[in-house]
């Protein structure tokens, strides 16, 4: 039946105050298709613009509101940081003694999510749609990997197109088919109290209250009000075996409710004497990193993927809906919606007791604060590399990335550990100092950074087979002698990033892919998808089976000329080749002159086996170069201060490599056509409407001054021009490098135009951290002098790229 799950018992609050920027912006369409749904359709939706009020108890949150203010104000939506005075006069019971500010945003709105649901089943029957209620989908129909149909209780329905957005029951349904599809989501239960009318009923204007700090939400409900709230100890719900569709209101629980309740009457004293009507309980589905789910599956074509709304399915609904729209229809969504995306889960995240542990954190998550670099606590320790308990024991901090463990950086014995690891903060961090030793260390001997997480697949064929698919997938040229490693994209038609790489040719037949640790099943399945049906064309993927270790630093070459007795000079060992040679024991290392930093060293790539052996063989060894381990985040400053852009971070499937100043990892001349392409040769024709920037603050005080972390935006001259991506202290430098994209909005009409070197290099800009804005001198290559000379021959050889 319509509207008879979760979204029977919603709140109805339509919010656009969102962290992440896409969904922001589905948010912000949600509203603005609300708005004009009832005249369209004639249903009535219940929508009021009331606006909403989130409240700040602490500094810190009000910093984060501020955050989110600036994202908001950039997009065109109103939003103001208010002072708890100018609250009480917009909400007449709010008690405001214990606040510090305030986020006002005007136009977010109330619905009656069920109508809203009726009407969006309306304009659709109008067009066509035909809707069969009360029928039950038992399984998907799924042939060569196709969907086919599906089976119902009332008989089969062919269809090539399926969507699963079965809501809470997302997870079986997705199980039911004869090919499994993981969905990732578990229901935890979510209550709401309803009051009735209060004596002095209250405007159904009045803005609704988001009082994260207290973990509550209240809104007008009429005349009364309506307040639920995420407590830190969820319940999380089993659905298994109950085949019932429809949602019920589950078990009142008091008990369970009072620390909110508790809350609610600290936000609003005045309702002391109030008459409860009654407490709600329904399910709603959260998921493994917070974001809704979205997309085709992986493994089953025509599968598509609309669940696990964590709470906001209804600010969601309509703007997920127009993407997920497009994606069937055109093949892609107008927005970058990969942090939505199904593929960026495995069947990793798909265990029952996984998704029930960290729906507990999750939940609670919903109001706790998100300052920079915080990790999730629960499902930890899944994926580890060999070396997780040697480095473990040396005072390793760990961060996870894909279920993988990776190191932050290593305490220094001595140091206080437990106050370490509480540097949650907006501000300059505690491990300032441990990271800026790392650094060093890379830069003038050697570090050790093991980064087992990365995607690693082995393409081969008999023949010919595998170059020509590569060379036809990837825009850099593949058909390099054996030994080279290739930095290059996996492009999209658009000319987009799918993926990121780099591509060692072992033999004739074979290459050996590195890609980012999350892009282990969306390239998998992008390459599945698109390489031939051949038999004699194999793809592996072998990313378990190497342990790969970092030697970042002047001395690696040292360390490694000693373990190999083999020669490492530059003409035996040139810049980005791979190599397989014997360390200490172990024979088989793959090792390749590339640390991903623009620092000297090589990845070594060992198998397995024989980890922990390699990696004491260079600790010993690398003793008298003064080797020491390291984490990600040495890592992390080493890259953006020399202006390398990471796929995830800084690139997107809607960024080509002309916009981020990598023309030279293409080869538009390489004899043969390539995915992207055309839409490449059209920006060397026409220019390119962003640019890839490095922006170093200049009046910014690292010890006193919020940090930057990412997505603020960029002003040029006064103008909003763009967001980062990604920033770091450069402790080379010893100022903050942001990297982030600058557009060219025409004054009047705000069209974008061409964005040329002169307009990047020509203008005065600020960065906006939380609302202050910061001066910032713009670069278009990085600081290294070699490296910038390189990369300039490069552009020169293809000049012509931009139109200037
Ligand atoms: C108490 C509460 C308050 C909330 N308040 C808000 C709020 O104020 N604002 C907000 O944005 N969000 C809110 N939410 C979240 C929001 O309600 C949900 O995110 C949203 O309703 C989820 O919609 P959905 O379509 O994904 O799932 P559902 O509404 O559960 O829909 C799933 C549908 O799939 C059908 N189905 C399942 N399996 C099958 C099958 N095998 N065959 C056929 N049909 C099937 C079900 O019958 C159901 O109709 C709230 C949630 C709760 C629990």
């Amino acid at each position: 039946r319509l509207a008879a799950g979760t979204t029977r018992f919603c709140a109805g609050i339509v919010s656009t105050a969102r962290h992440v920027s896409i969904e922001l912006k589905m948010a912000d369409y949600s509203n603005k298709l609300y708005q004009q749904l009832e005249q369209e359709t004639g249903v009535q939706t219940g929508y009021m613009k009331t606006g909403s009020i989130s409240l700040a108890q602490t500094q810190d949150r009000l910093i984060s509101l501020k955050r989110i203010a600036s994202s908001l104000n950039v997009m065109g939506i109103p939003c103001e940081i208010i002072t708890p005075k100018q609250v009480a006069q917009l909400h007449p019971l709010i008690n405001i003694h214990d606040l510090v500010g305030a986020m006002y945003v005007p136009e977010d709105a109330l619905v009656s999510s069920a109508n809203v649901s009726l009407a969006l089943a309306t304009a659709a029957s109008r067009n066509g749609v035909q809707i069969h209620e009360r029928t039950s989908v038992s399984h998907v129909l799924i042939q060569k990997g196709r969907v086919t149909g599906v089976e119902t209780d009332r008989g089969k329905i062919q269809c090539q197109y399926f969507v699963n957005c079965a809501g809470q029951w997302a997870y079986e349904l997705g199980h039911s088919g004869d090919e499994p599809v993981n969905i990732p989501l578990h229901a935890c239960e979510h209550f709401y109290l309803l009051t009735h009318p209060l004596k002095e009923p209250l405007a159904s204007s009045v803005p609704t209250i988001v009082d994260p700090d207290g973990r509550i939400y209240i809104r007008n409900w009429q005349g009364g009000i309506l307040s639920g709230g995420f407590e830190k100890n969820p319940k999380p719900l089993f659905t298994e075996g109950r085949n019932q569709l429809e949602i019920q209101n589950l078990q009142e629980d008091w008990d369970h409710f009072e620390p909110l309740l508790s809350s609610l009457l600290r936000r609003m004293p005045d309702l002391e004497a109030l008459q409860i009507m009654q407490l709600v309980n329904c399910p709603e589905s959260f998921t493994p990193d917070m974001r809704c789910i979205m997309g085709e599956s992986p493994t089953v074509r025509g599968y598509f993927v609309l669940a696990g709304m964590n709470s906001a399915g209804i600010s969601y609904g309509g703007g997920a809906g127009k993407y997920l729209a497009e994606w069937m229809v055109n093949g892609y969504p107008s927005e970058n919606v990969w942090p939505l995306d199904l593929k960026r889960f495995g069947t990793l995240q798909s265990s029952r007791t996984f998704l029930r542990h960290r729906v507990m954190e999750v939940m609670p998550l919903m109001c706790d604060l998100k300052v920079p670099r915080w990790d999730f606590q629960t499902g930890r320790q899944l994926r580890t590399s060999p070396l997780y308990d040697r480095l473990d024991a040396q005072g390793a901090r760990w961060m996870e990335k894909h279920g993988f463990e990776r190191v932050k950086y290593f305490v220094p014995p001595g140091k206080d550990l437990l106050d370490l690891d509480q540097s949650k903060t907006f501000y300059k961090p505690d491990w300032f100092d441990i990271v800026g030793s790392e650094v060093k260390c890379c830069k003038e001997a050697v570090c050790v950074i093991d980064m087992s997480s990365f995607t690693k697949f082995e393409i081969s064929s008999t023949g010919d087979q595998a170059l020509e698919s590569l060379q036809y997938l990837f825009s850099n040229d593949l058909d390099v002698p054996v030994g080279h490693v290739v930095h290059t994209g996996m492009l999209n038609e658009k000319g987009g990033y799918e993926n990121d790489c780099s591509i060692a040719r072992l033999s004739k037949r074979s290459f050996f892919m590195i890609s980012p640790t999350d892009q282990q099943v969306h390239c998998w399945a992008w390459l599945k998808n698109r390489l031939p049906n051949d038999s004699n064309l194999t793809m592996e993927d072998v990313t378990w089976k190497y342990t790969a270790l970092n030697l970042i630093g002047p001395r690696a070459v040292d360390v490694l000329s000693e373990l190999s007795y083999a020669p490492i000079t530059p003409e035996h060992f040139p810049s980005l080749f791979c190599k397989e040679m014997s360390v200490g024991y172990a024979n088989g290392i793959r090792v390749m002159s590339i640390t991903h930093t623009g620092e000297p060293g090589f990845m070594l790539y060992i198998p397995i086996e024989y980890a922990l052996h390699v990696y004491n063989e260079v600790m010993n060894m690398g003793q008298k170069y003064g080797i020491r381990n390291a984490g990600y985040y040495a890592l992390r400053s080493l890259r953006i201060e020399k202006f390398f852009a990471f796929w995830g971070q800084d690139l997107d499937a809607f960024t080509t490599p002309m916009e981020c100043g990598r023309e030279f990892q293409v080869k538009l001349d390489k004899g043969m056509q390539f995915v992207g392409q055309e839409a490449l040769l059209e920006q060397k024709q026409n220019g390119v409407y962003k640019r890839f920037t490095m922006f170093i603050l200049e009046d910014h005080d690292t010890d006193m001054d919020l940090w930057p972390w990412w997505g603020e935006p960029i002003f040029r001259n006064g103008r909003y021009v763009g967001k980062t991506t990604s920033s770091a202290y450069s402790y080379t430098l010893e100022r903050h490098v942001c990297l982030g994209f600058v557009h060219h909005f025409d004054e009047k009409t705000g069209e974008e135009l061409v964005v040329t070197t002169d307009f990047i290099n020509q203008g005065e800009y600020e960065i906006d951290i939380a609302g202050q804005r910061f001066q910032a001198k713009a670069k278009l290559y990085p600081f290294s002098s070699l490296f910038t000379q390189r990369r300039r021959k490069d552009e020169v050889e293809l000049s012509g790229y931009q139109r200037e």
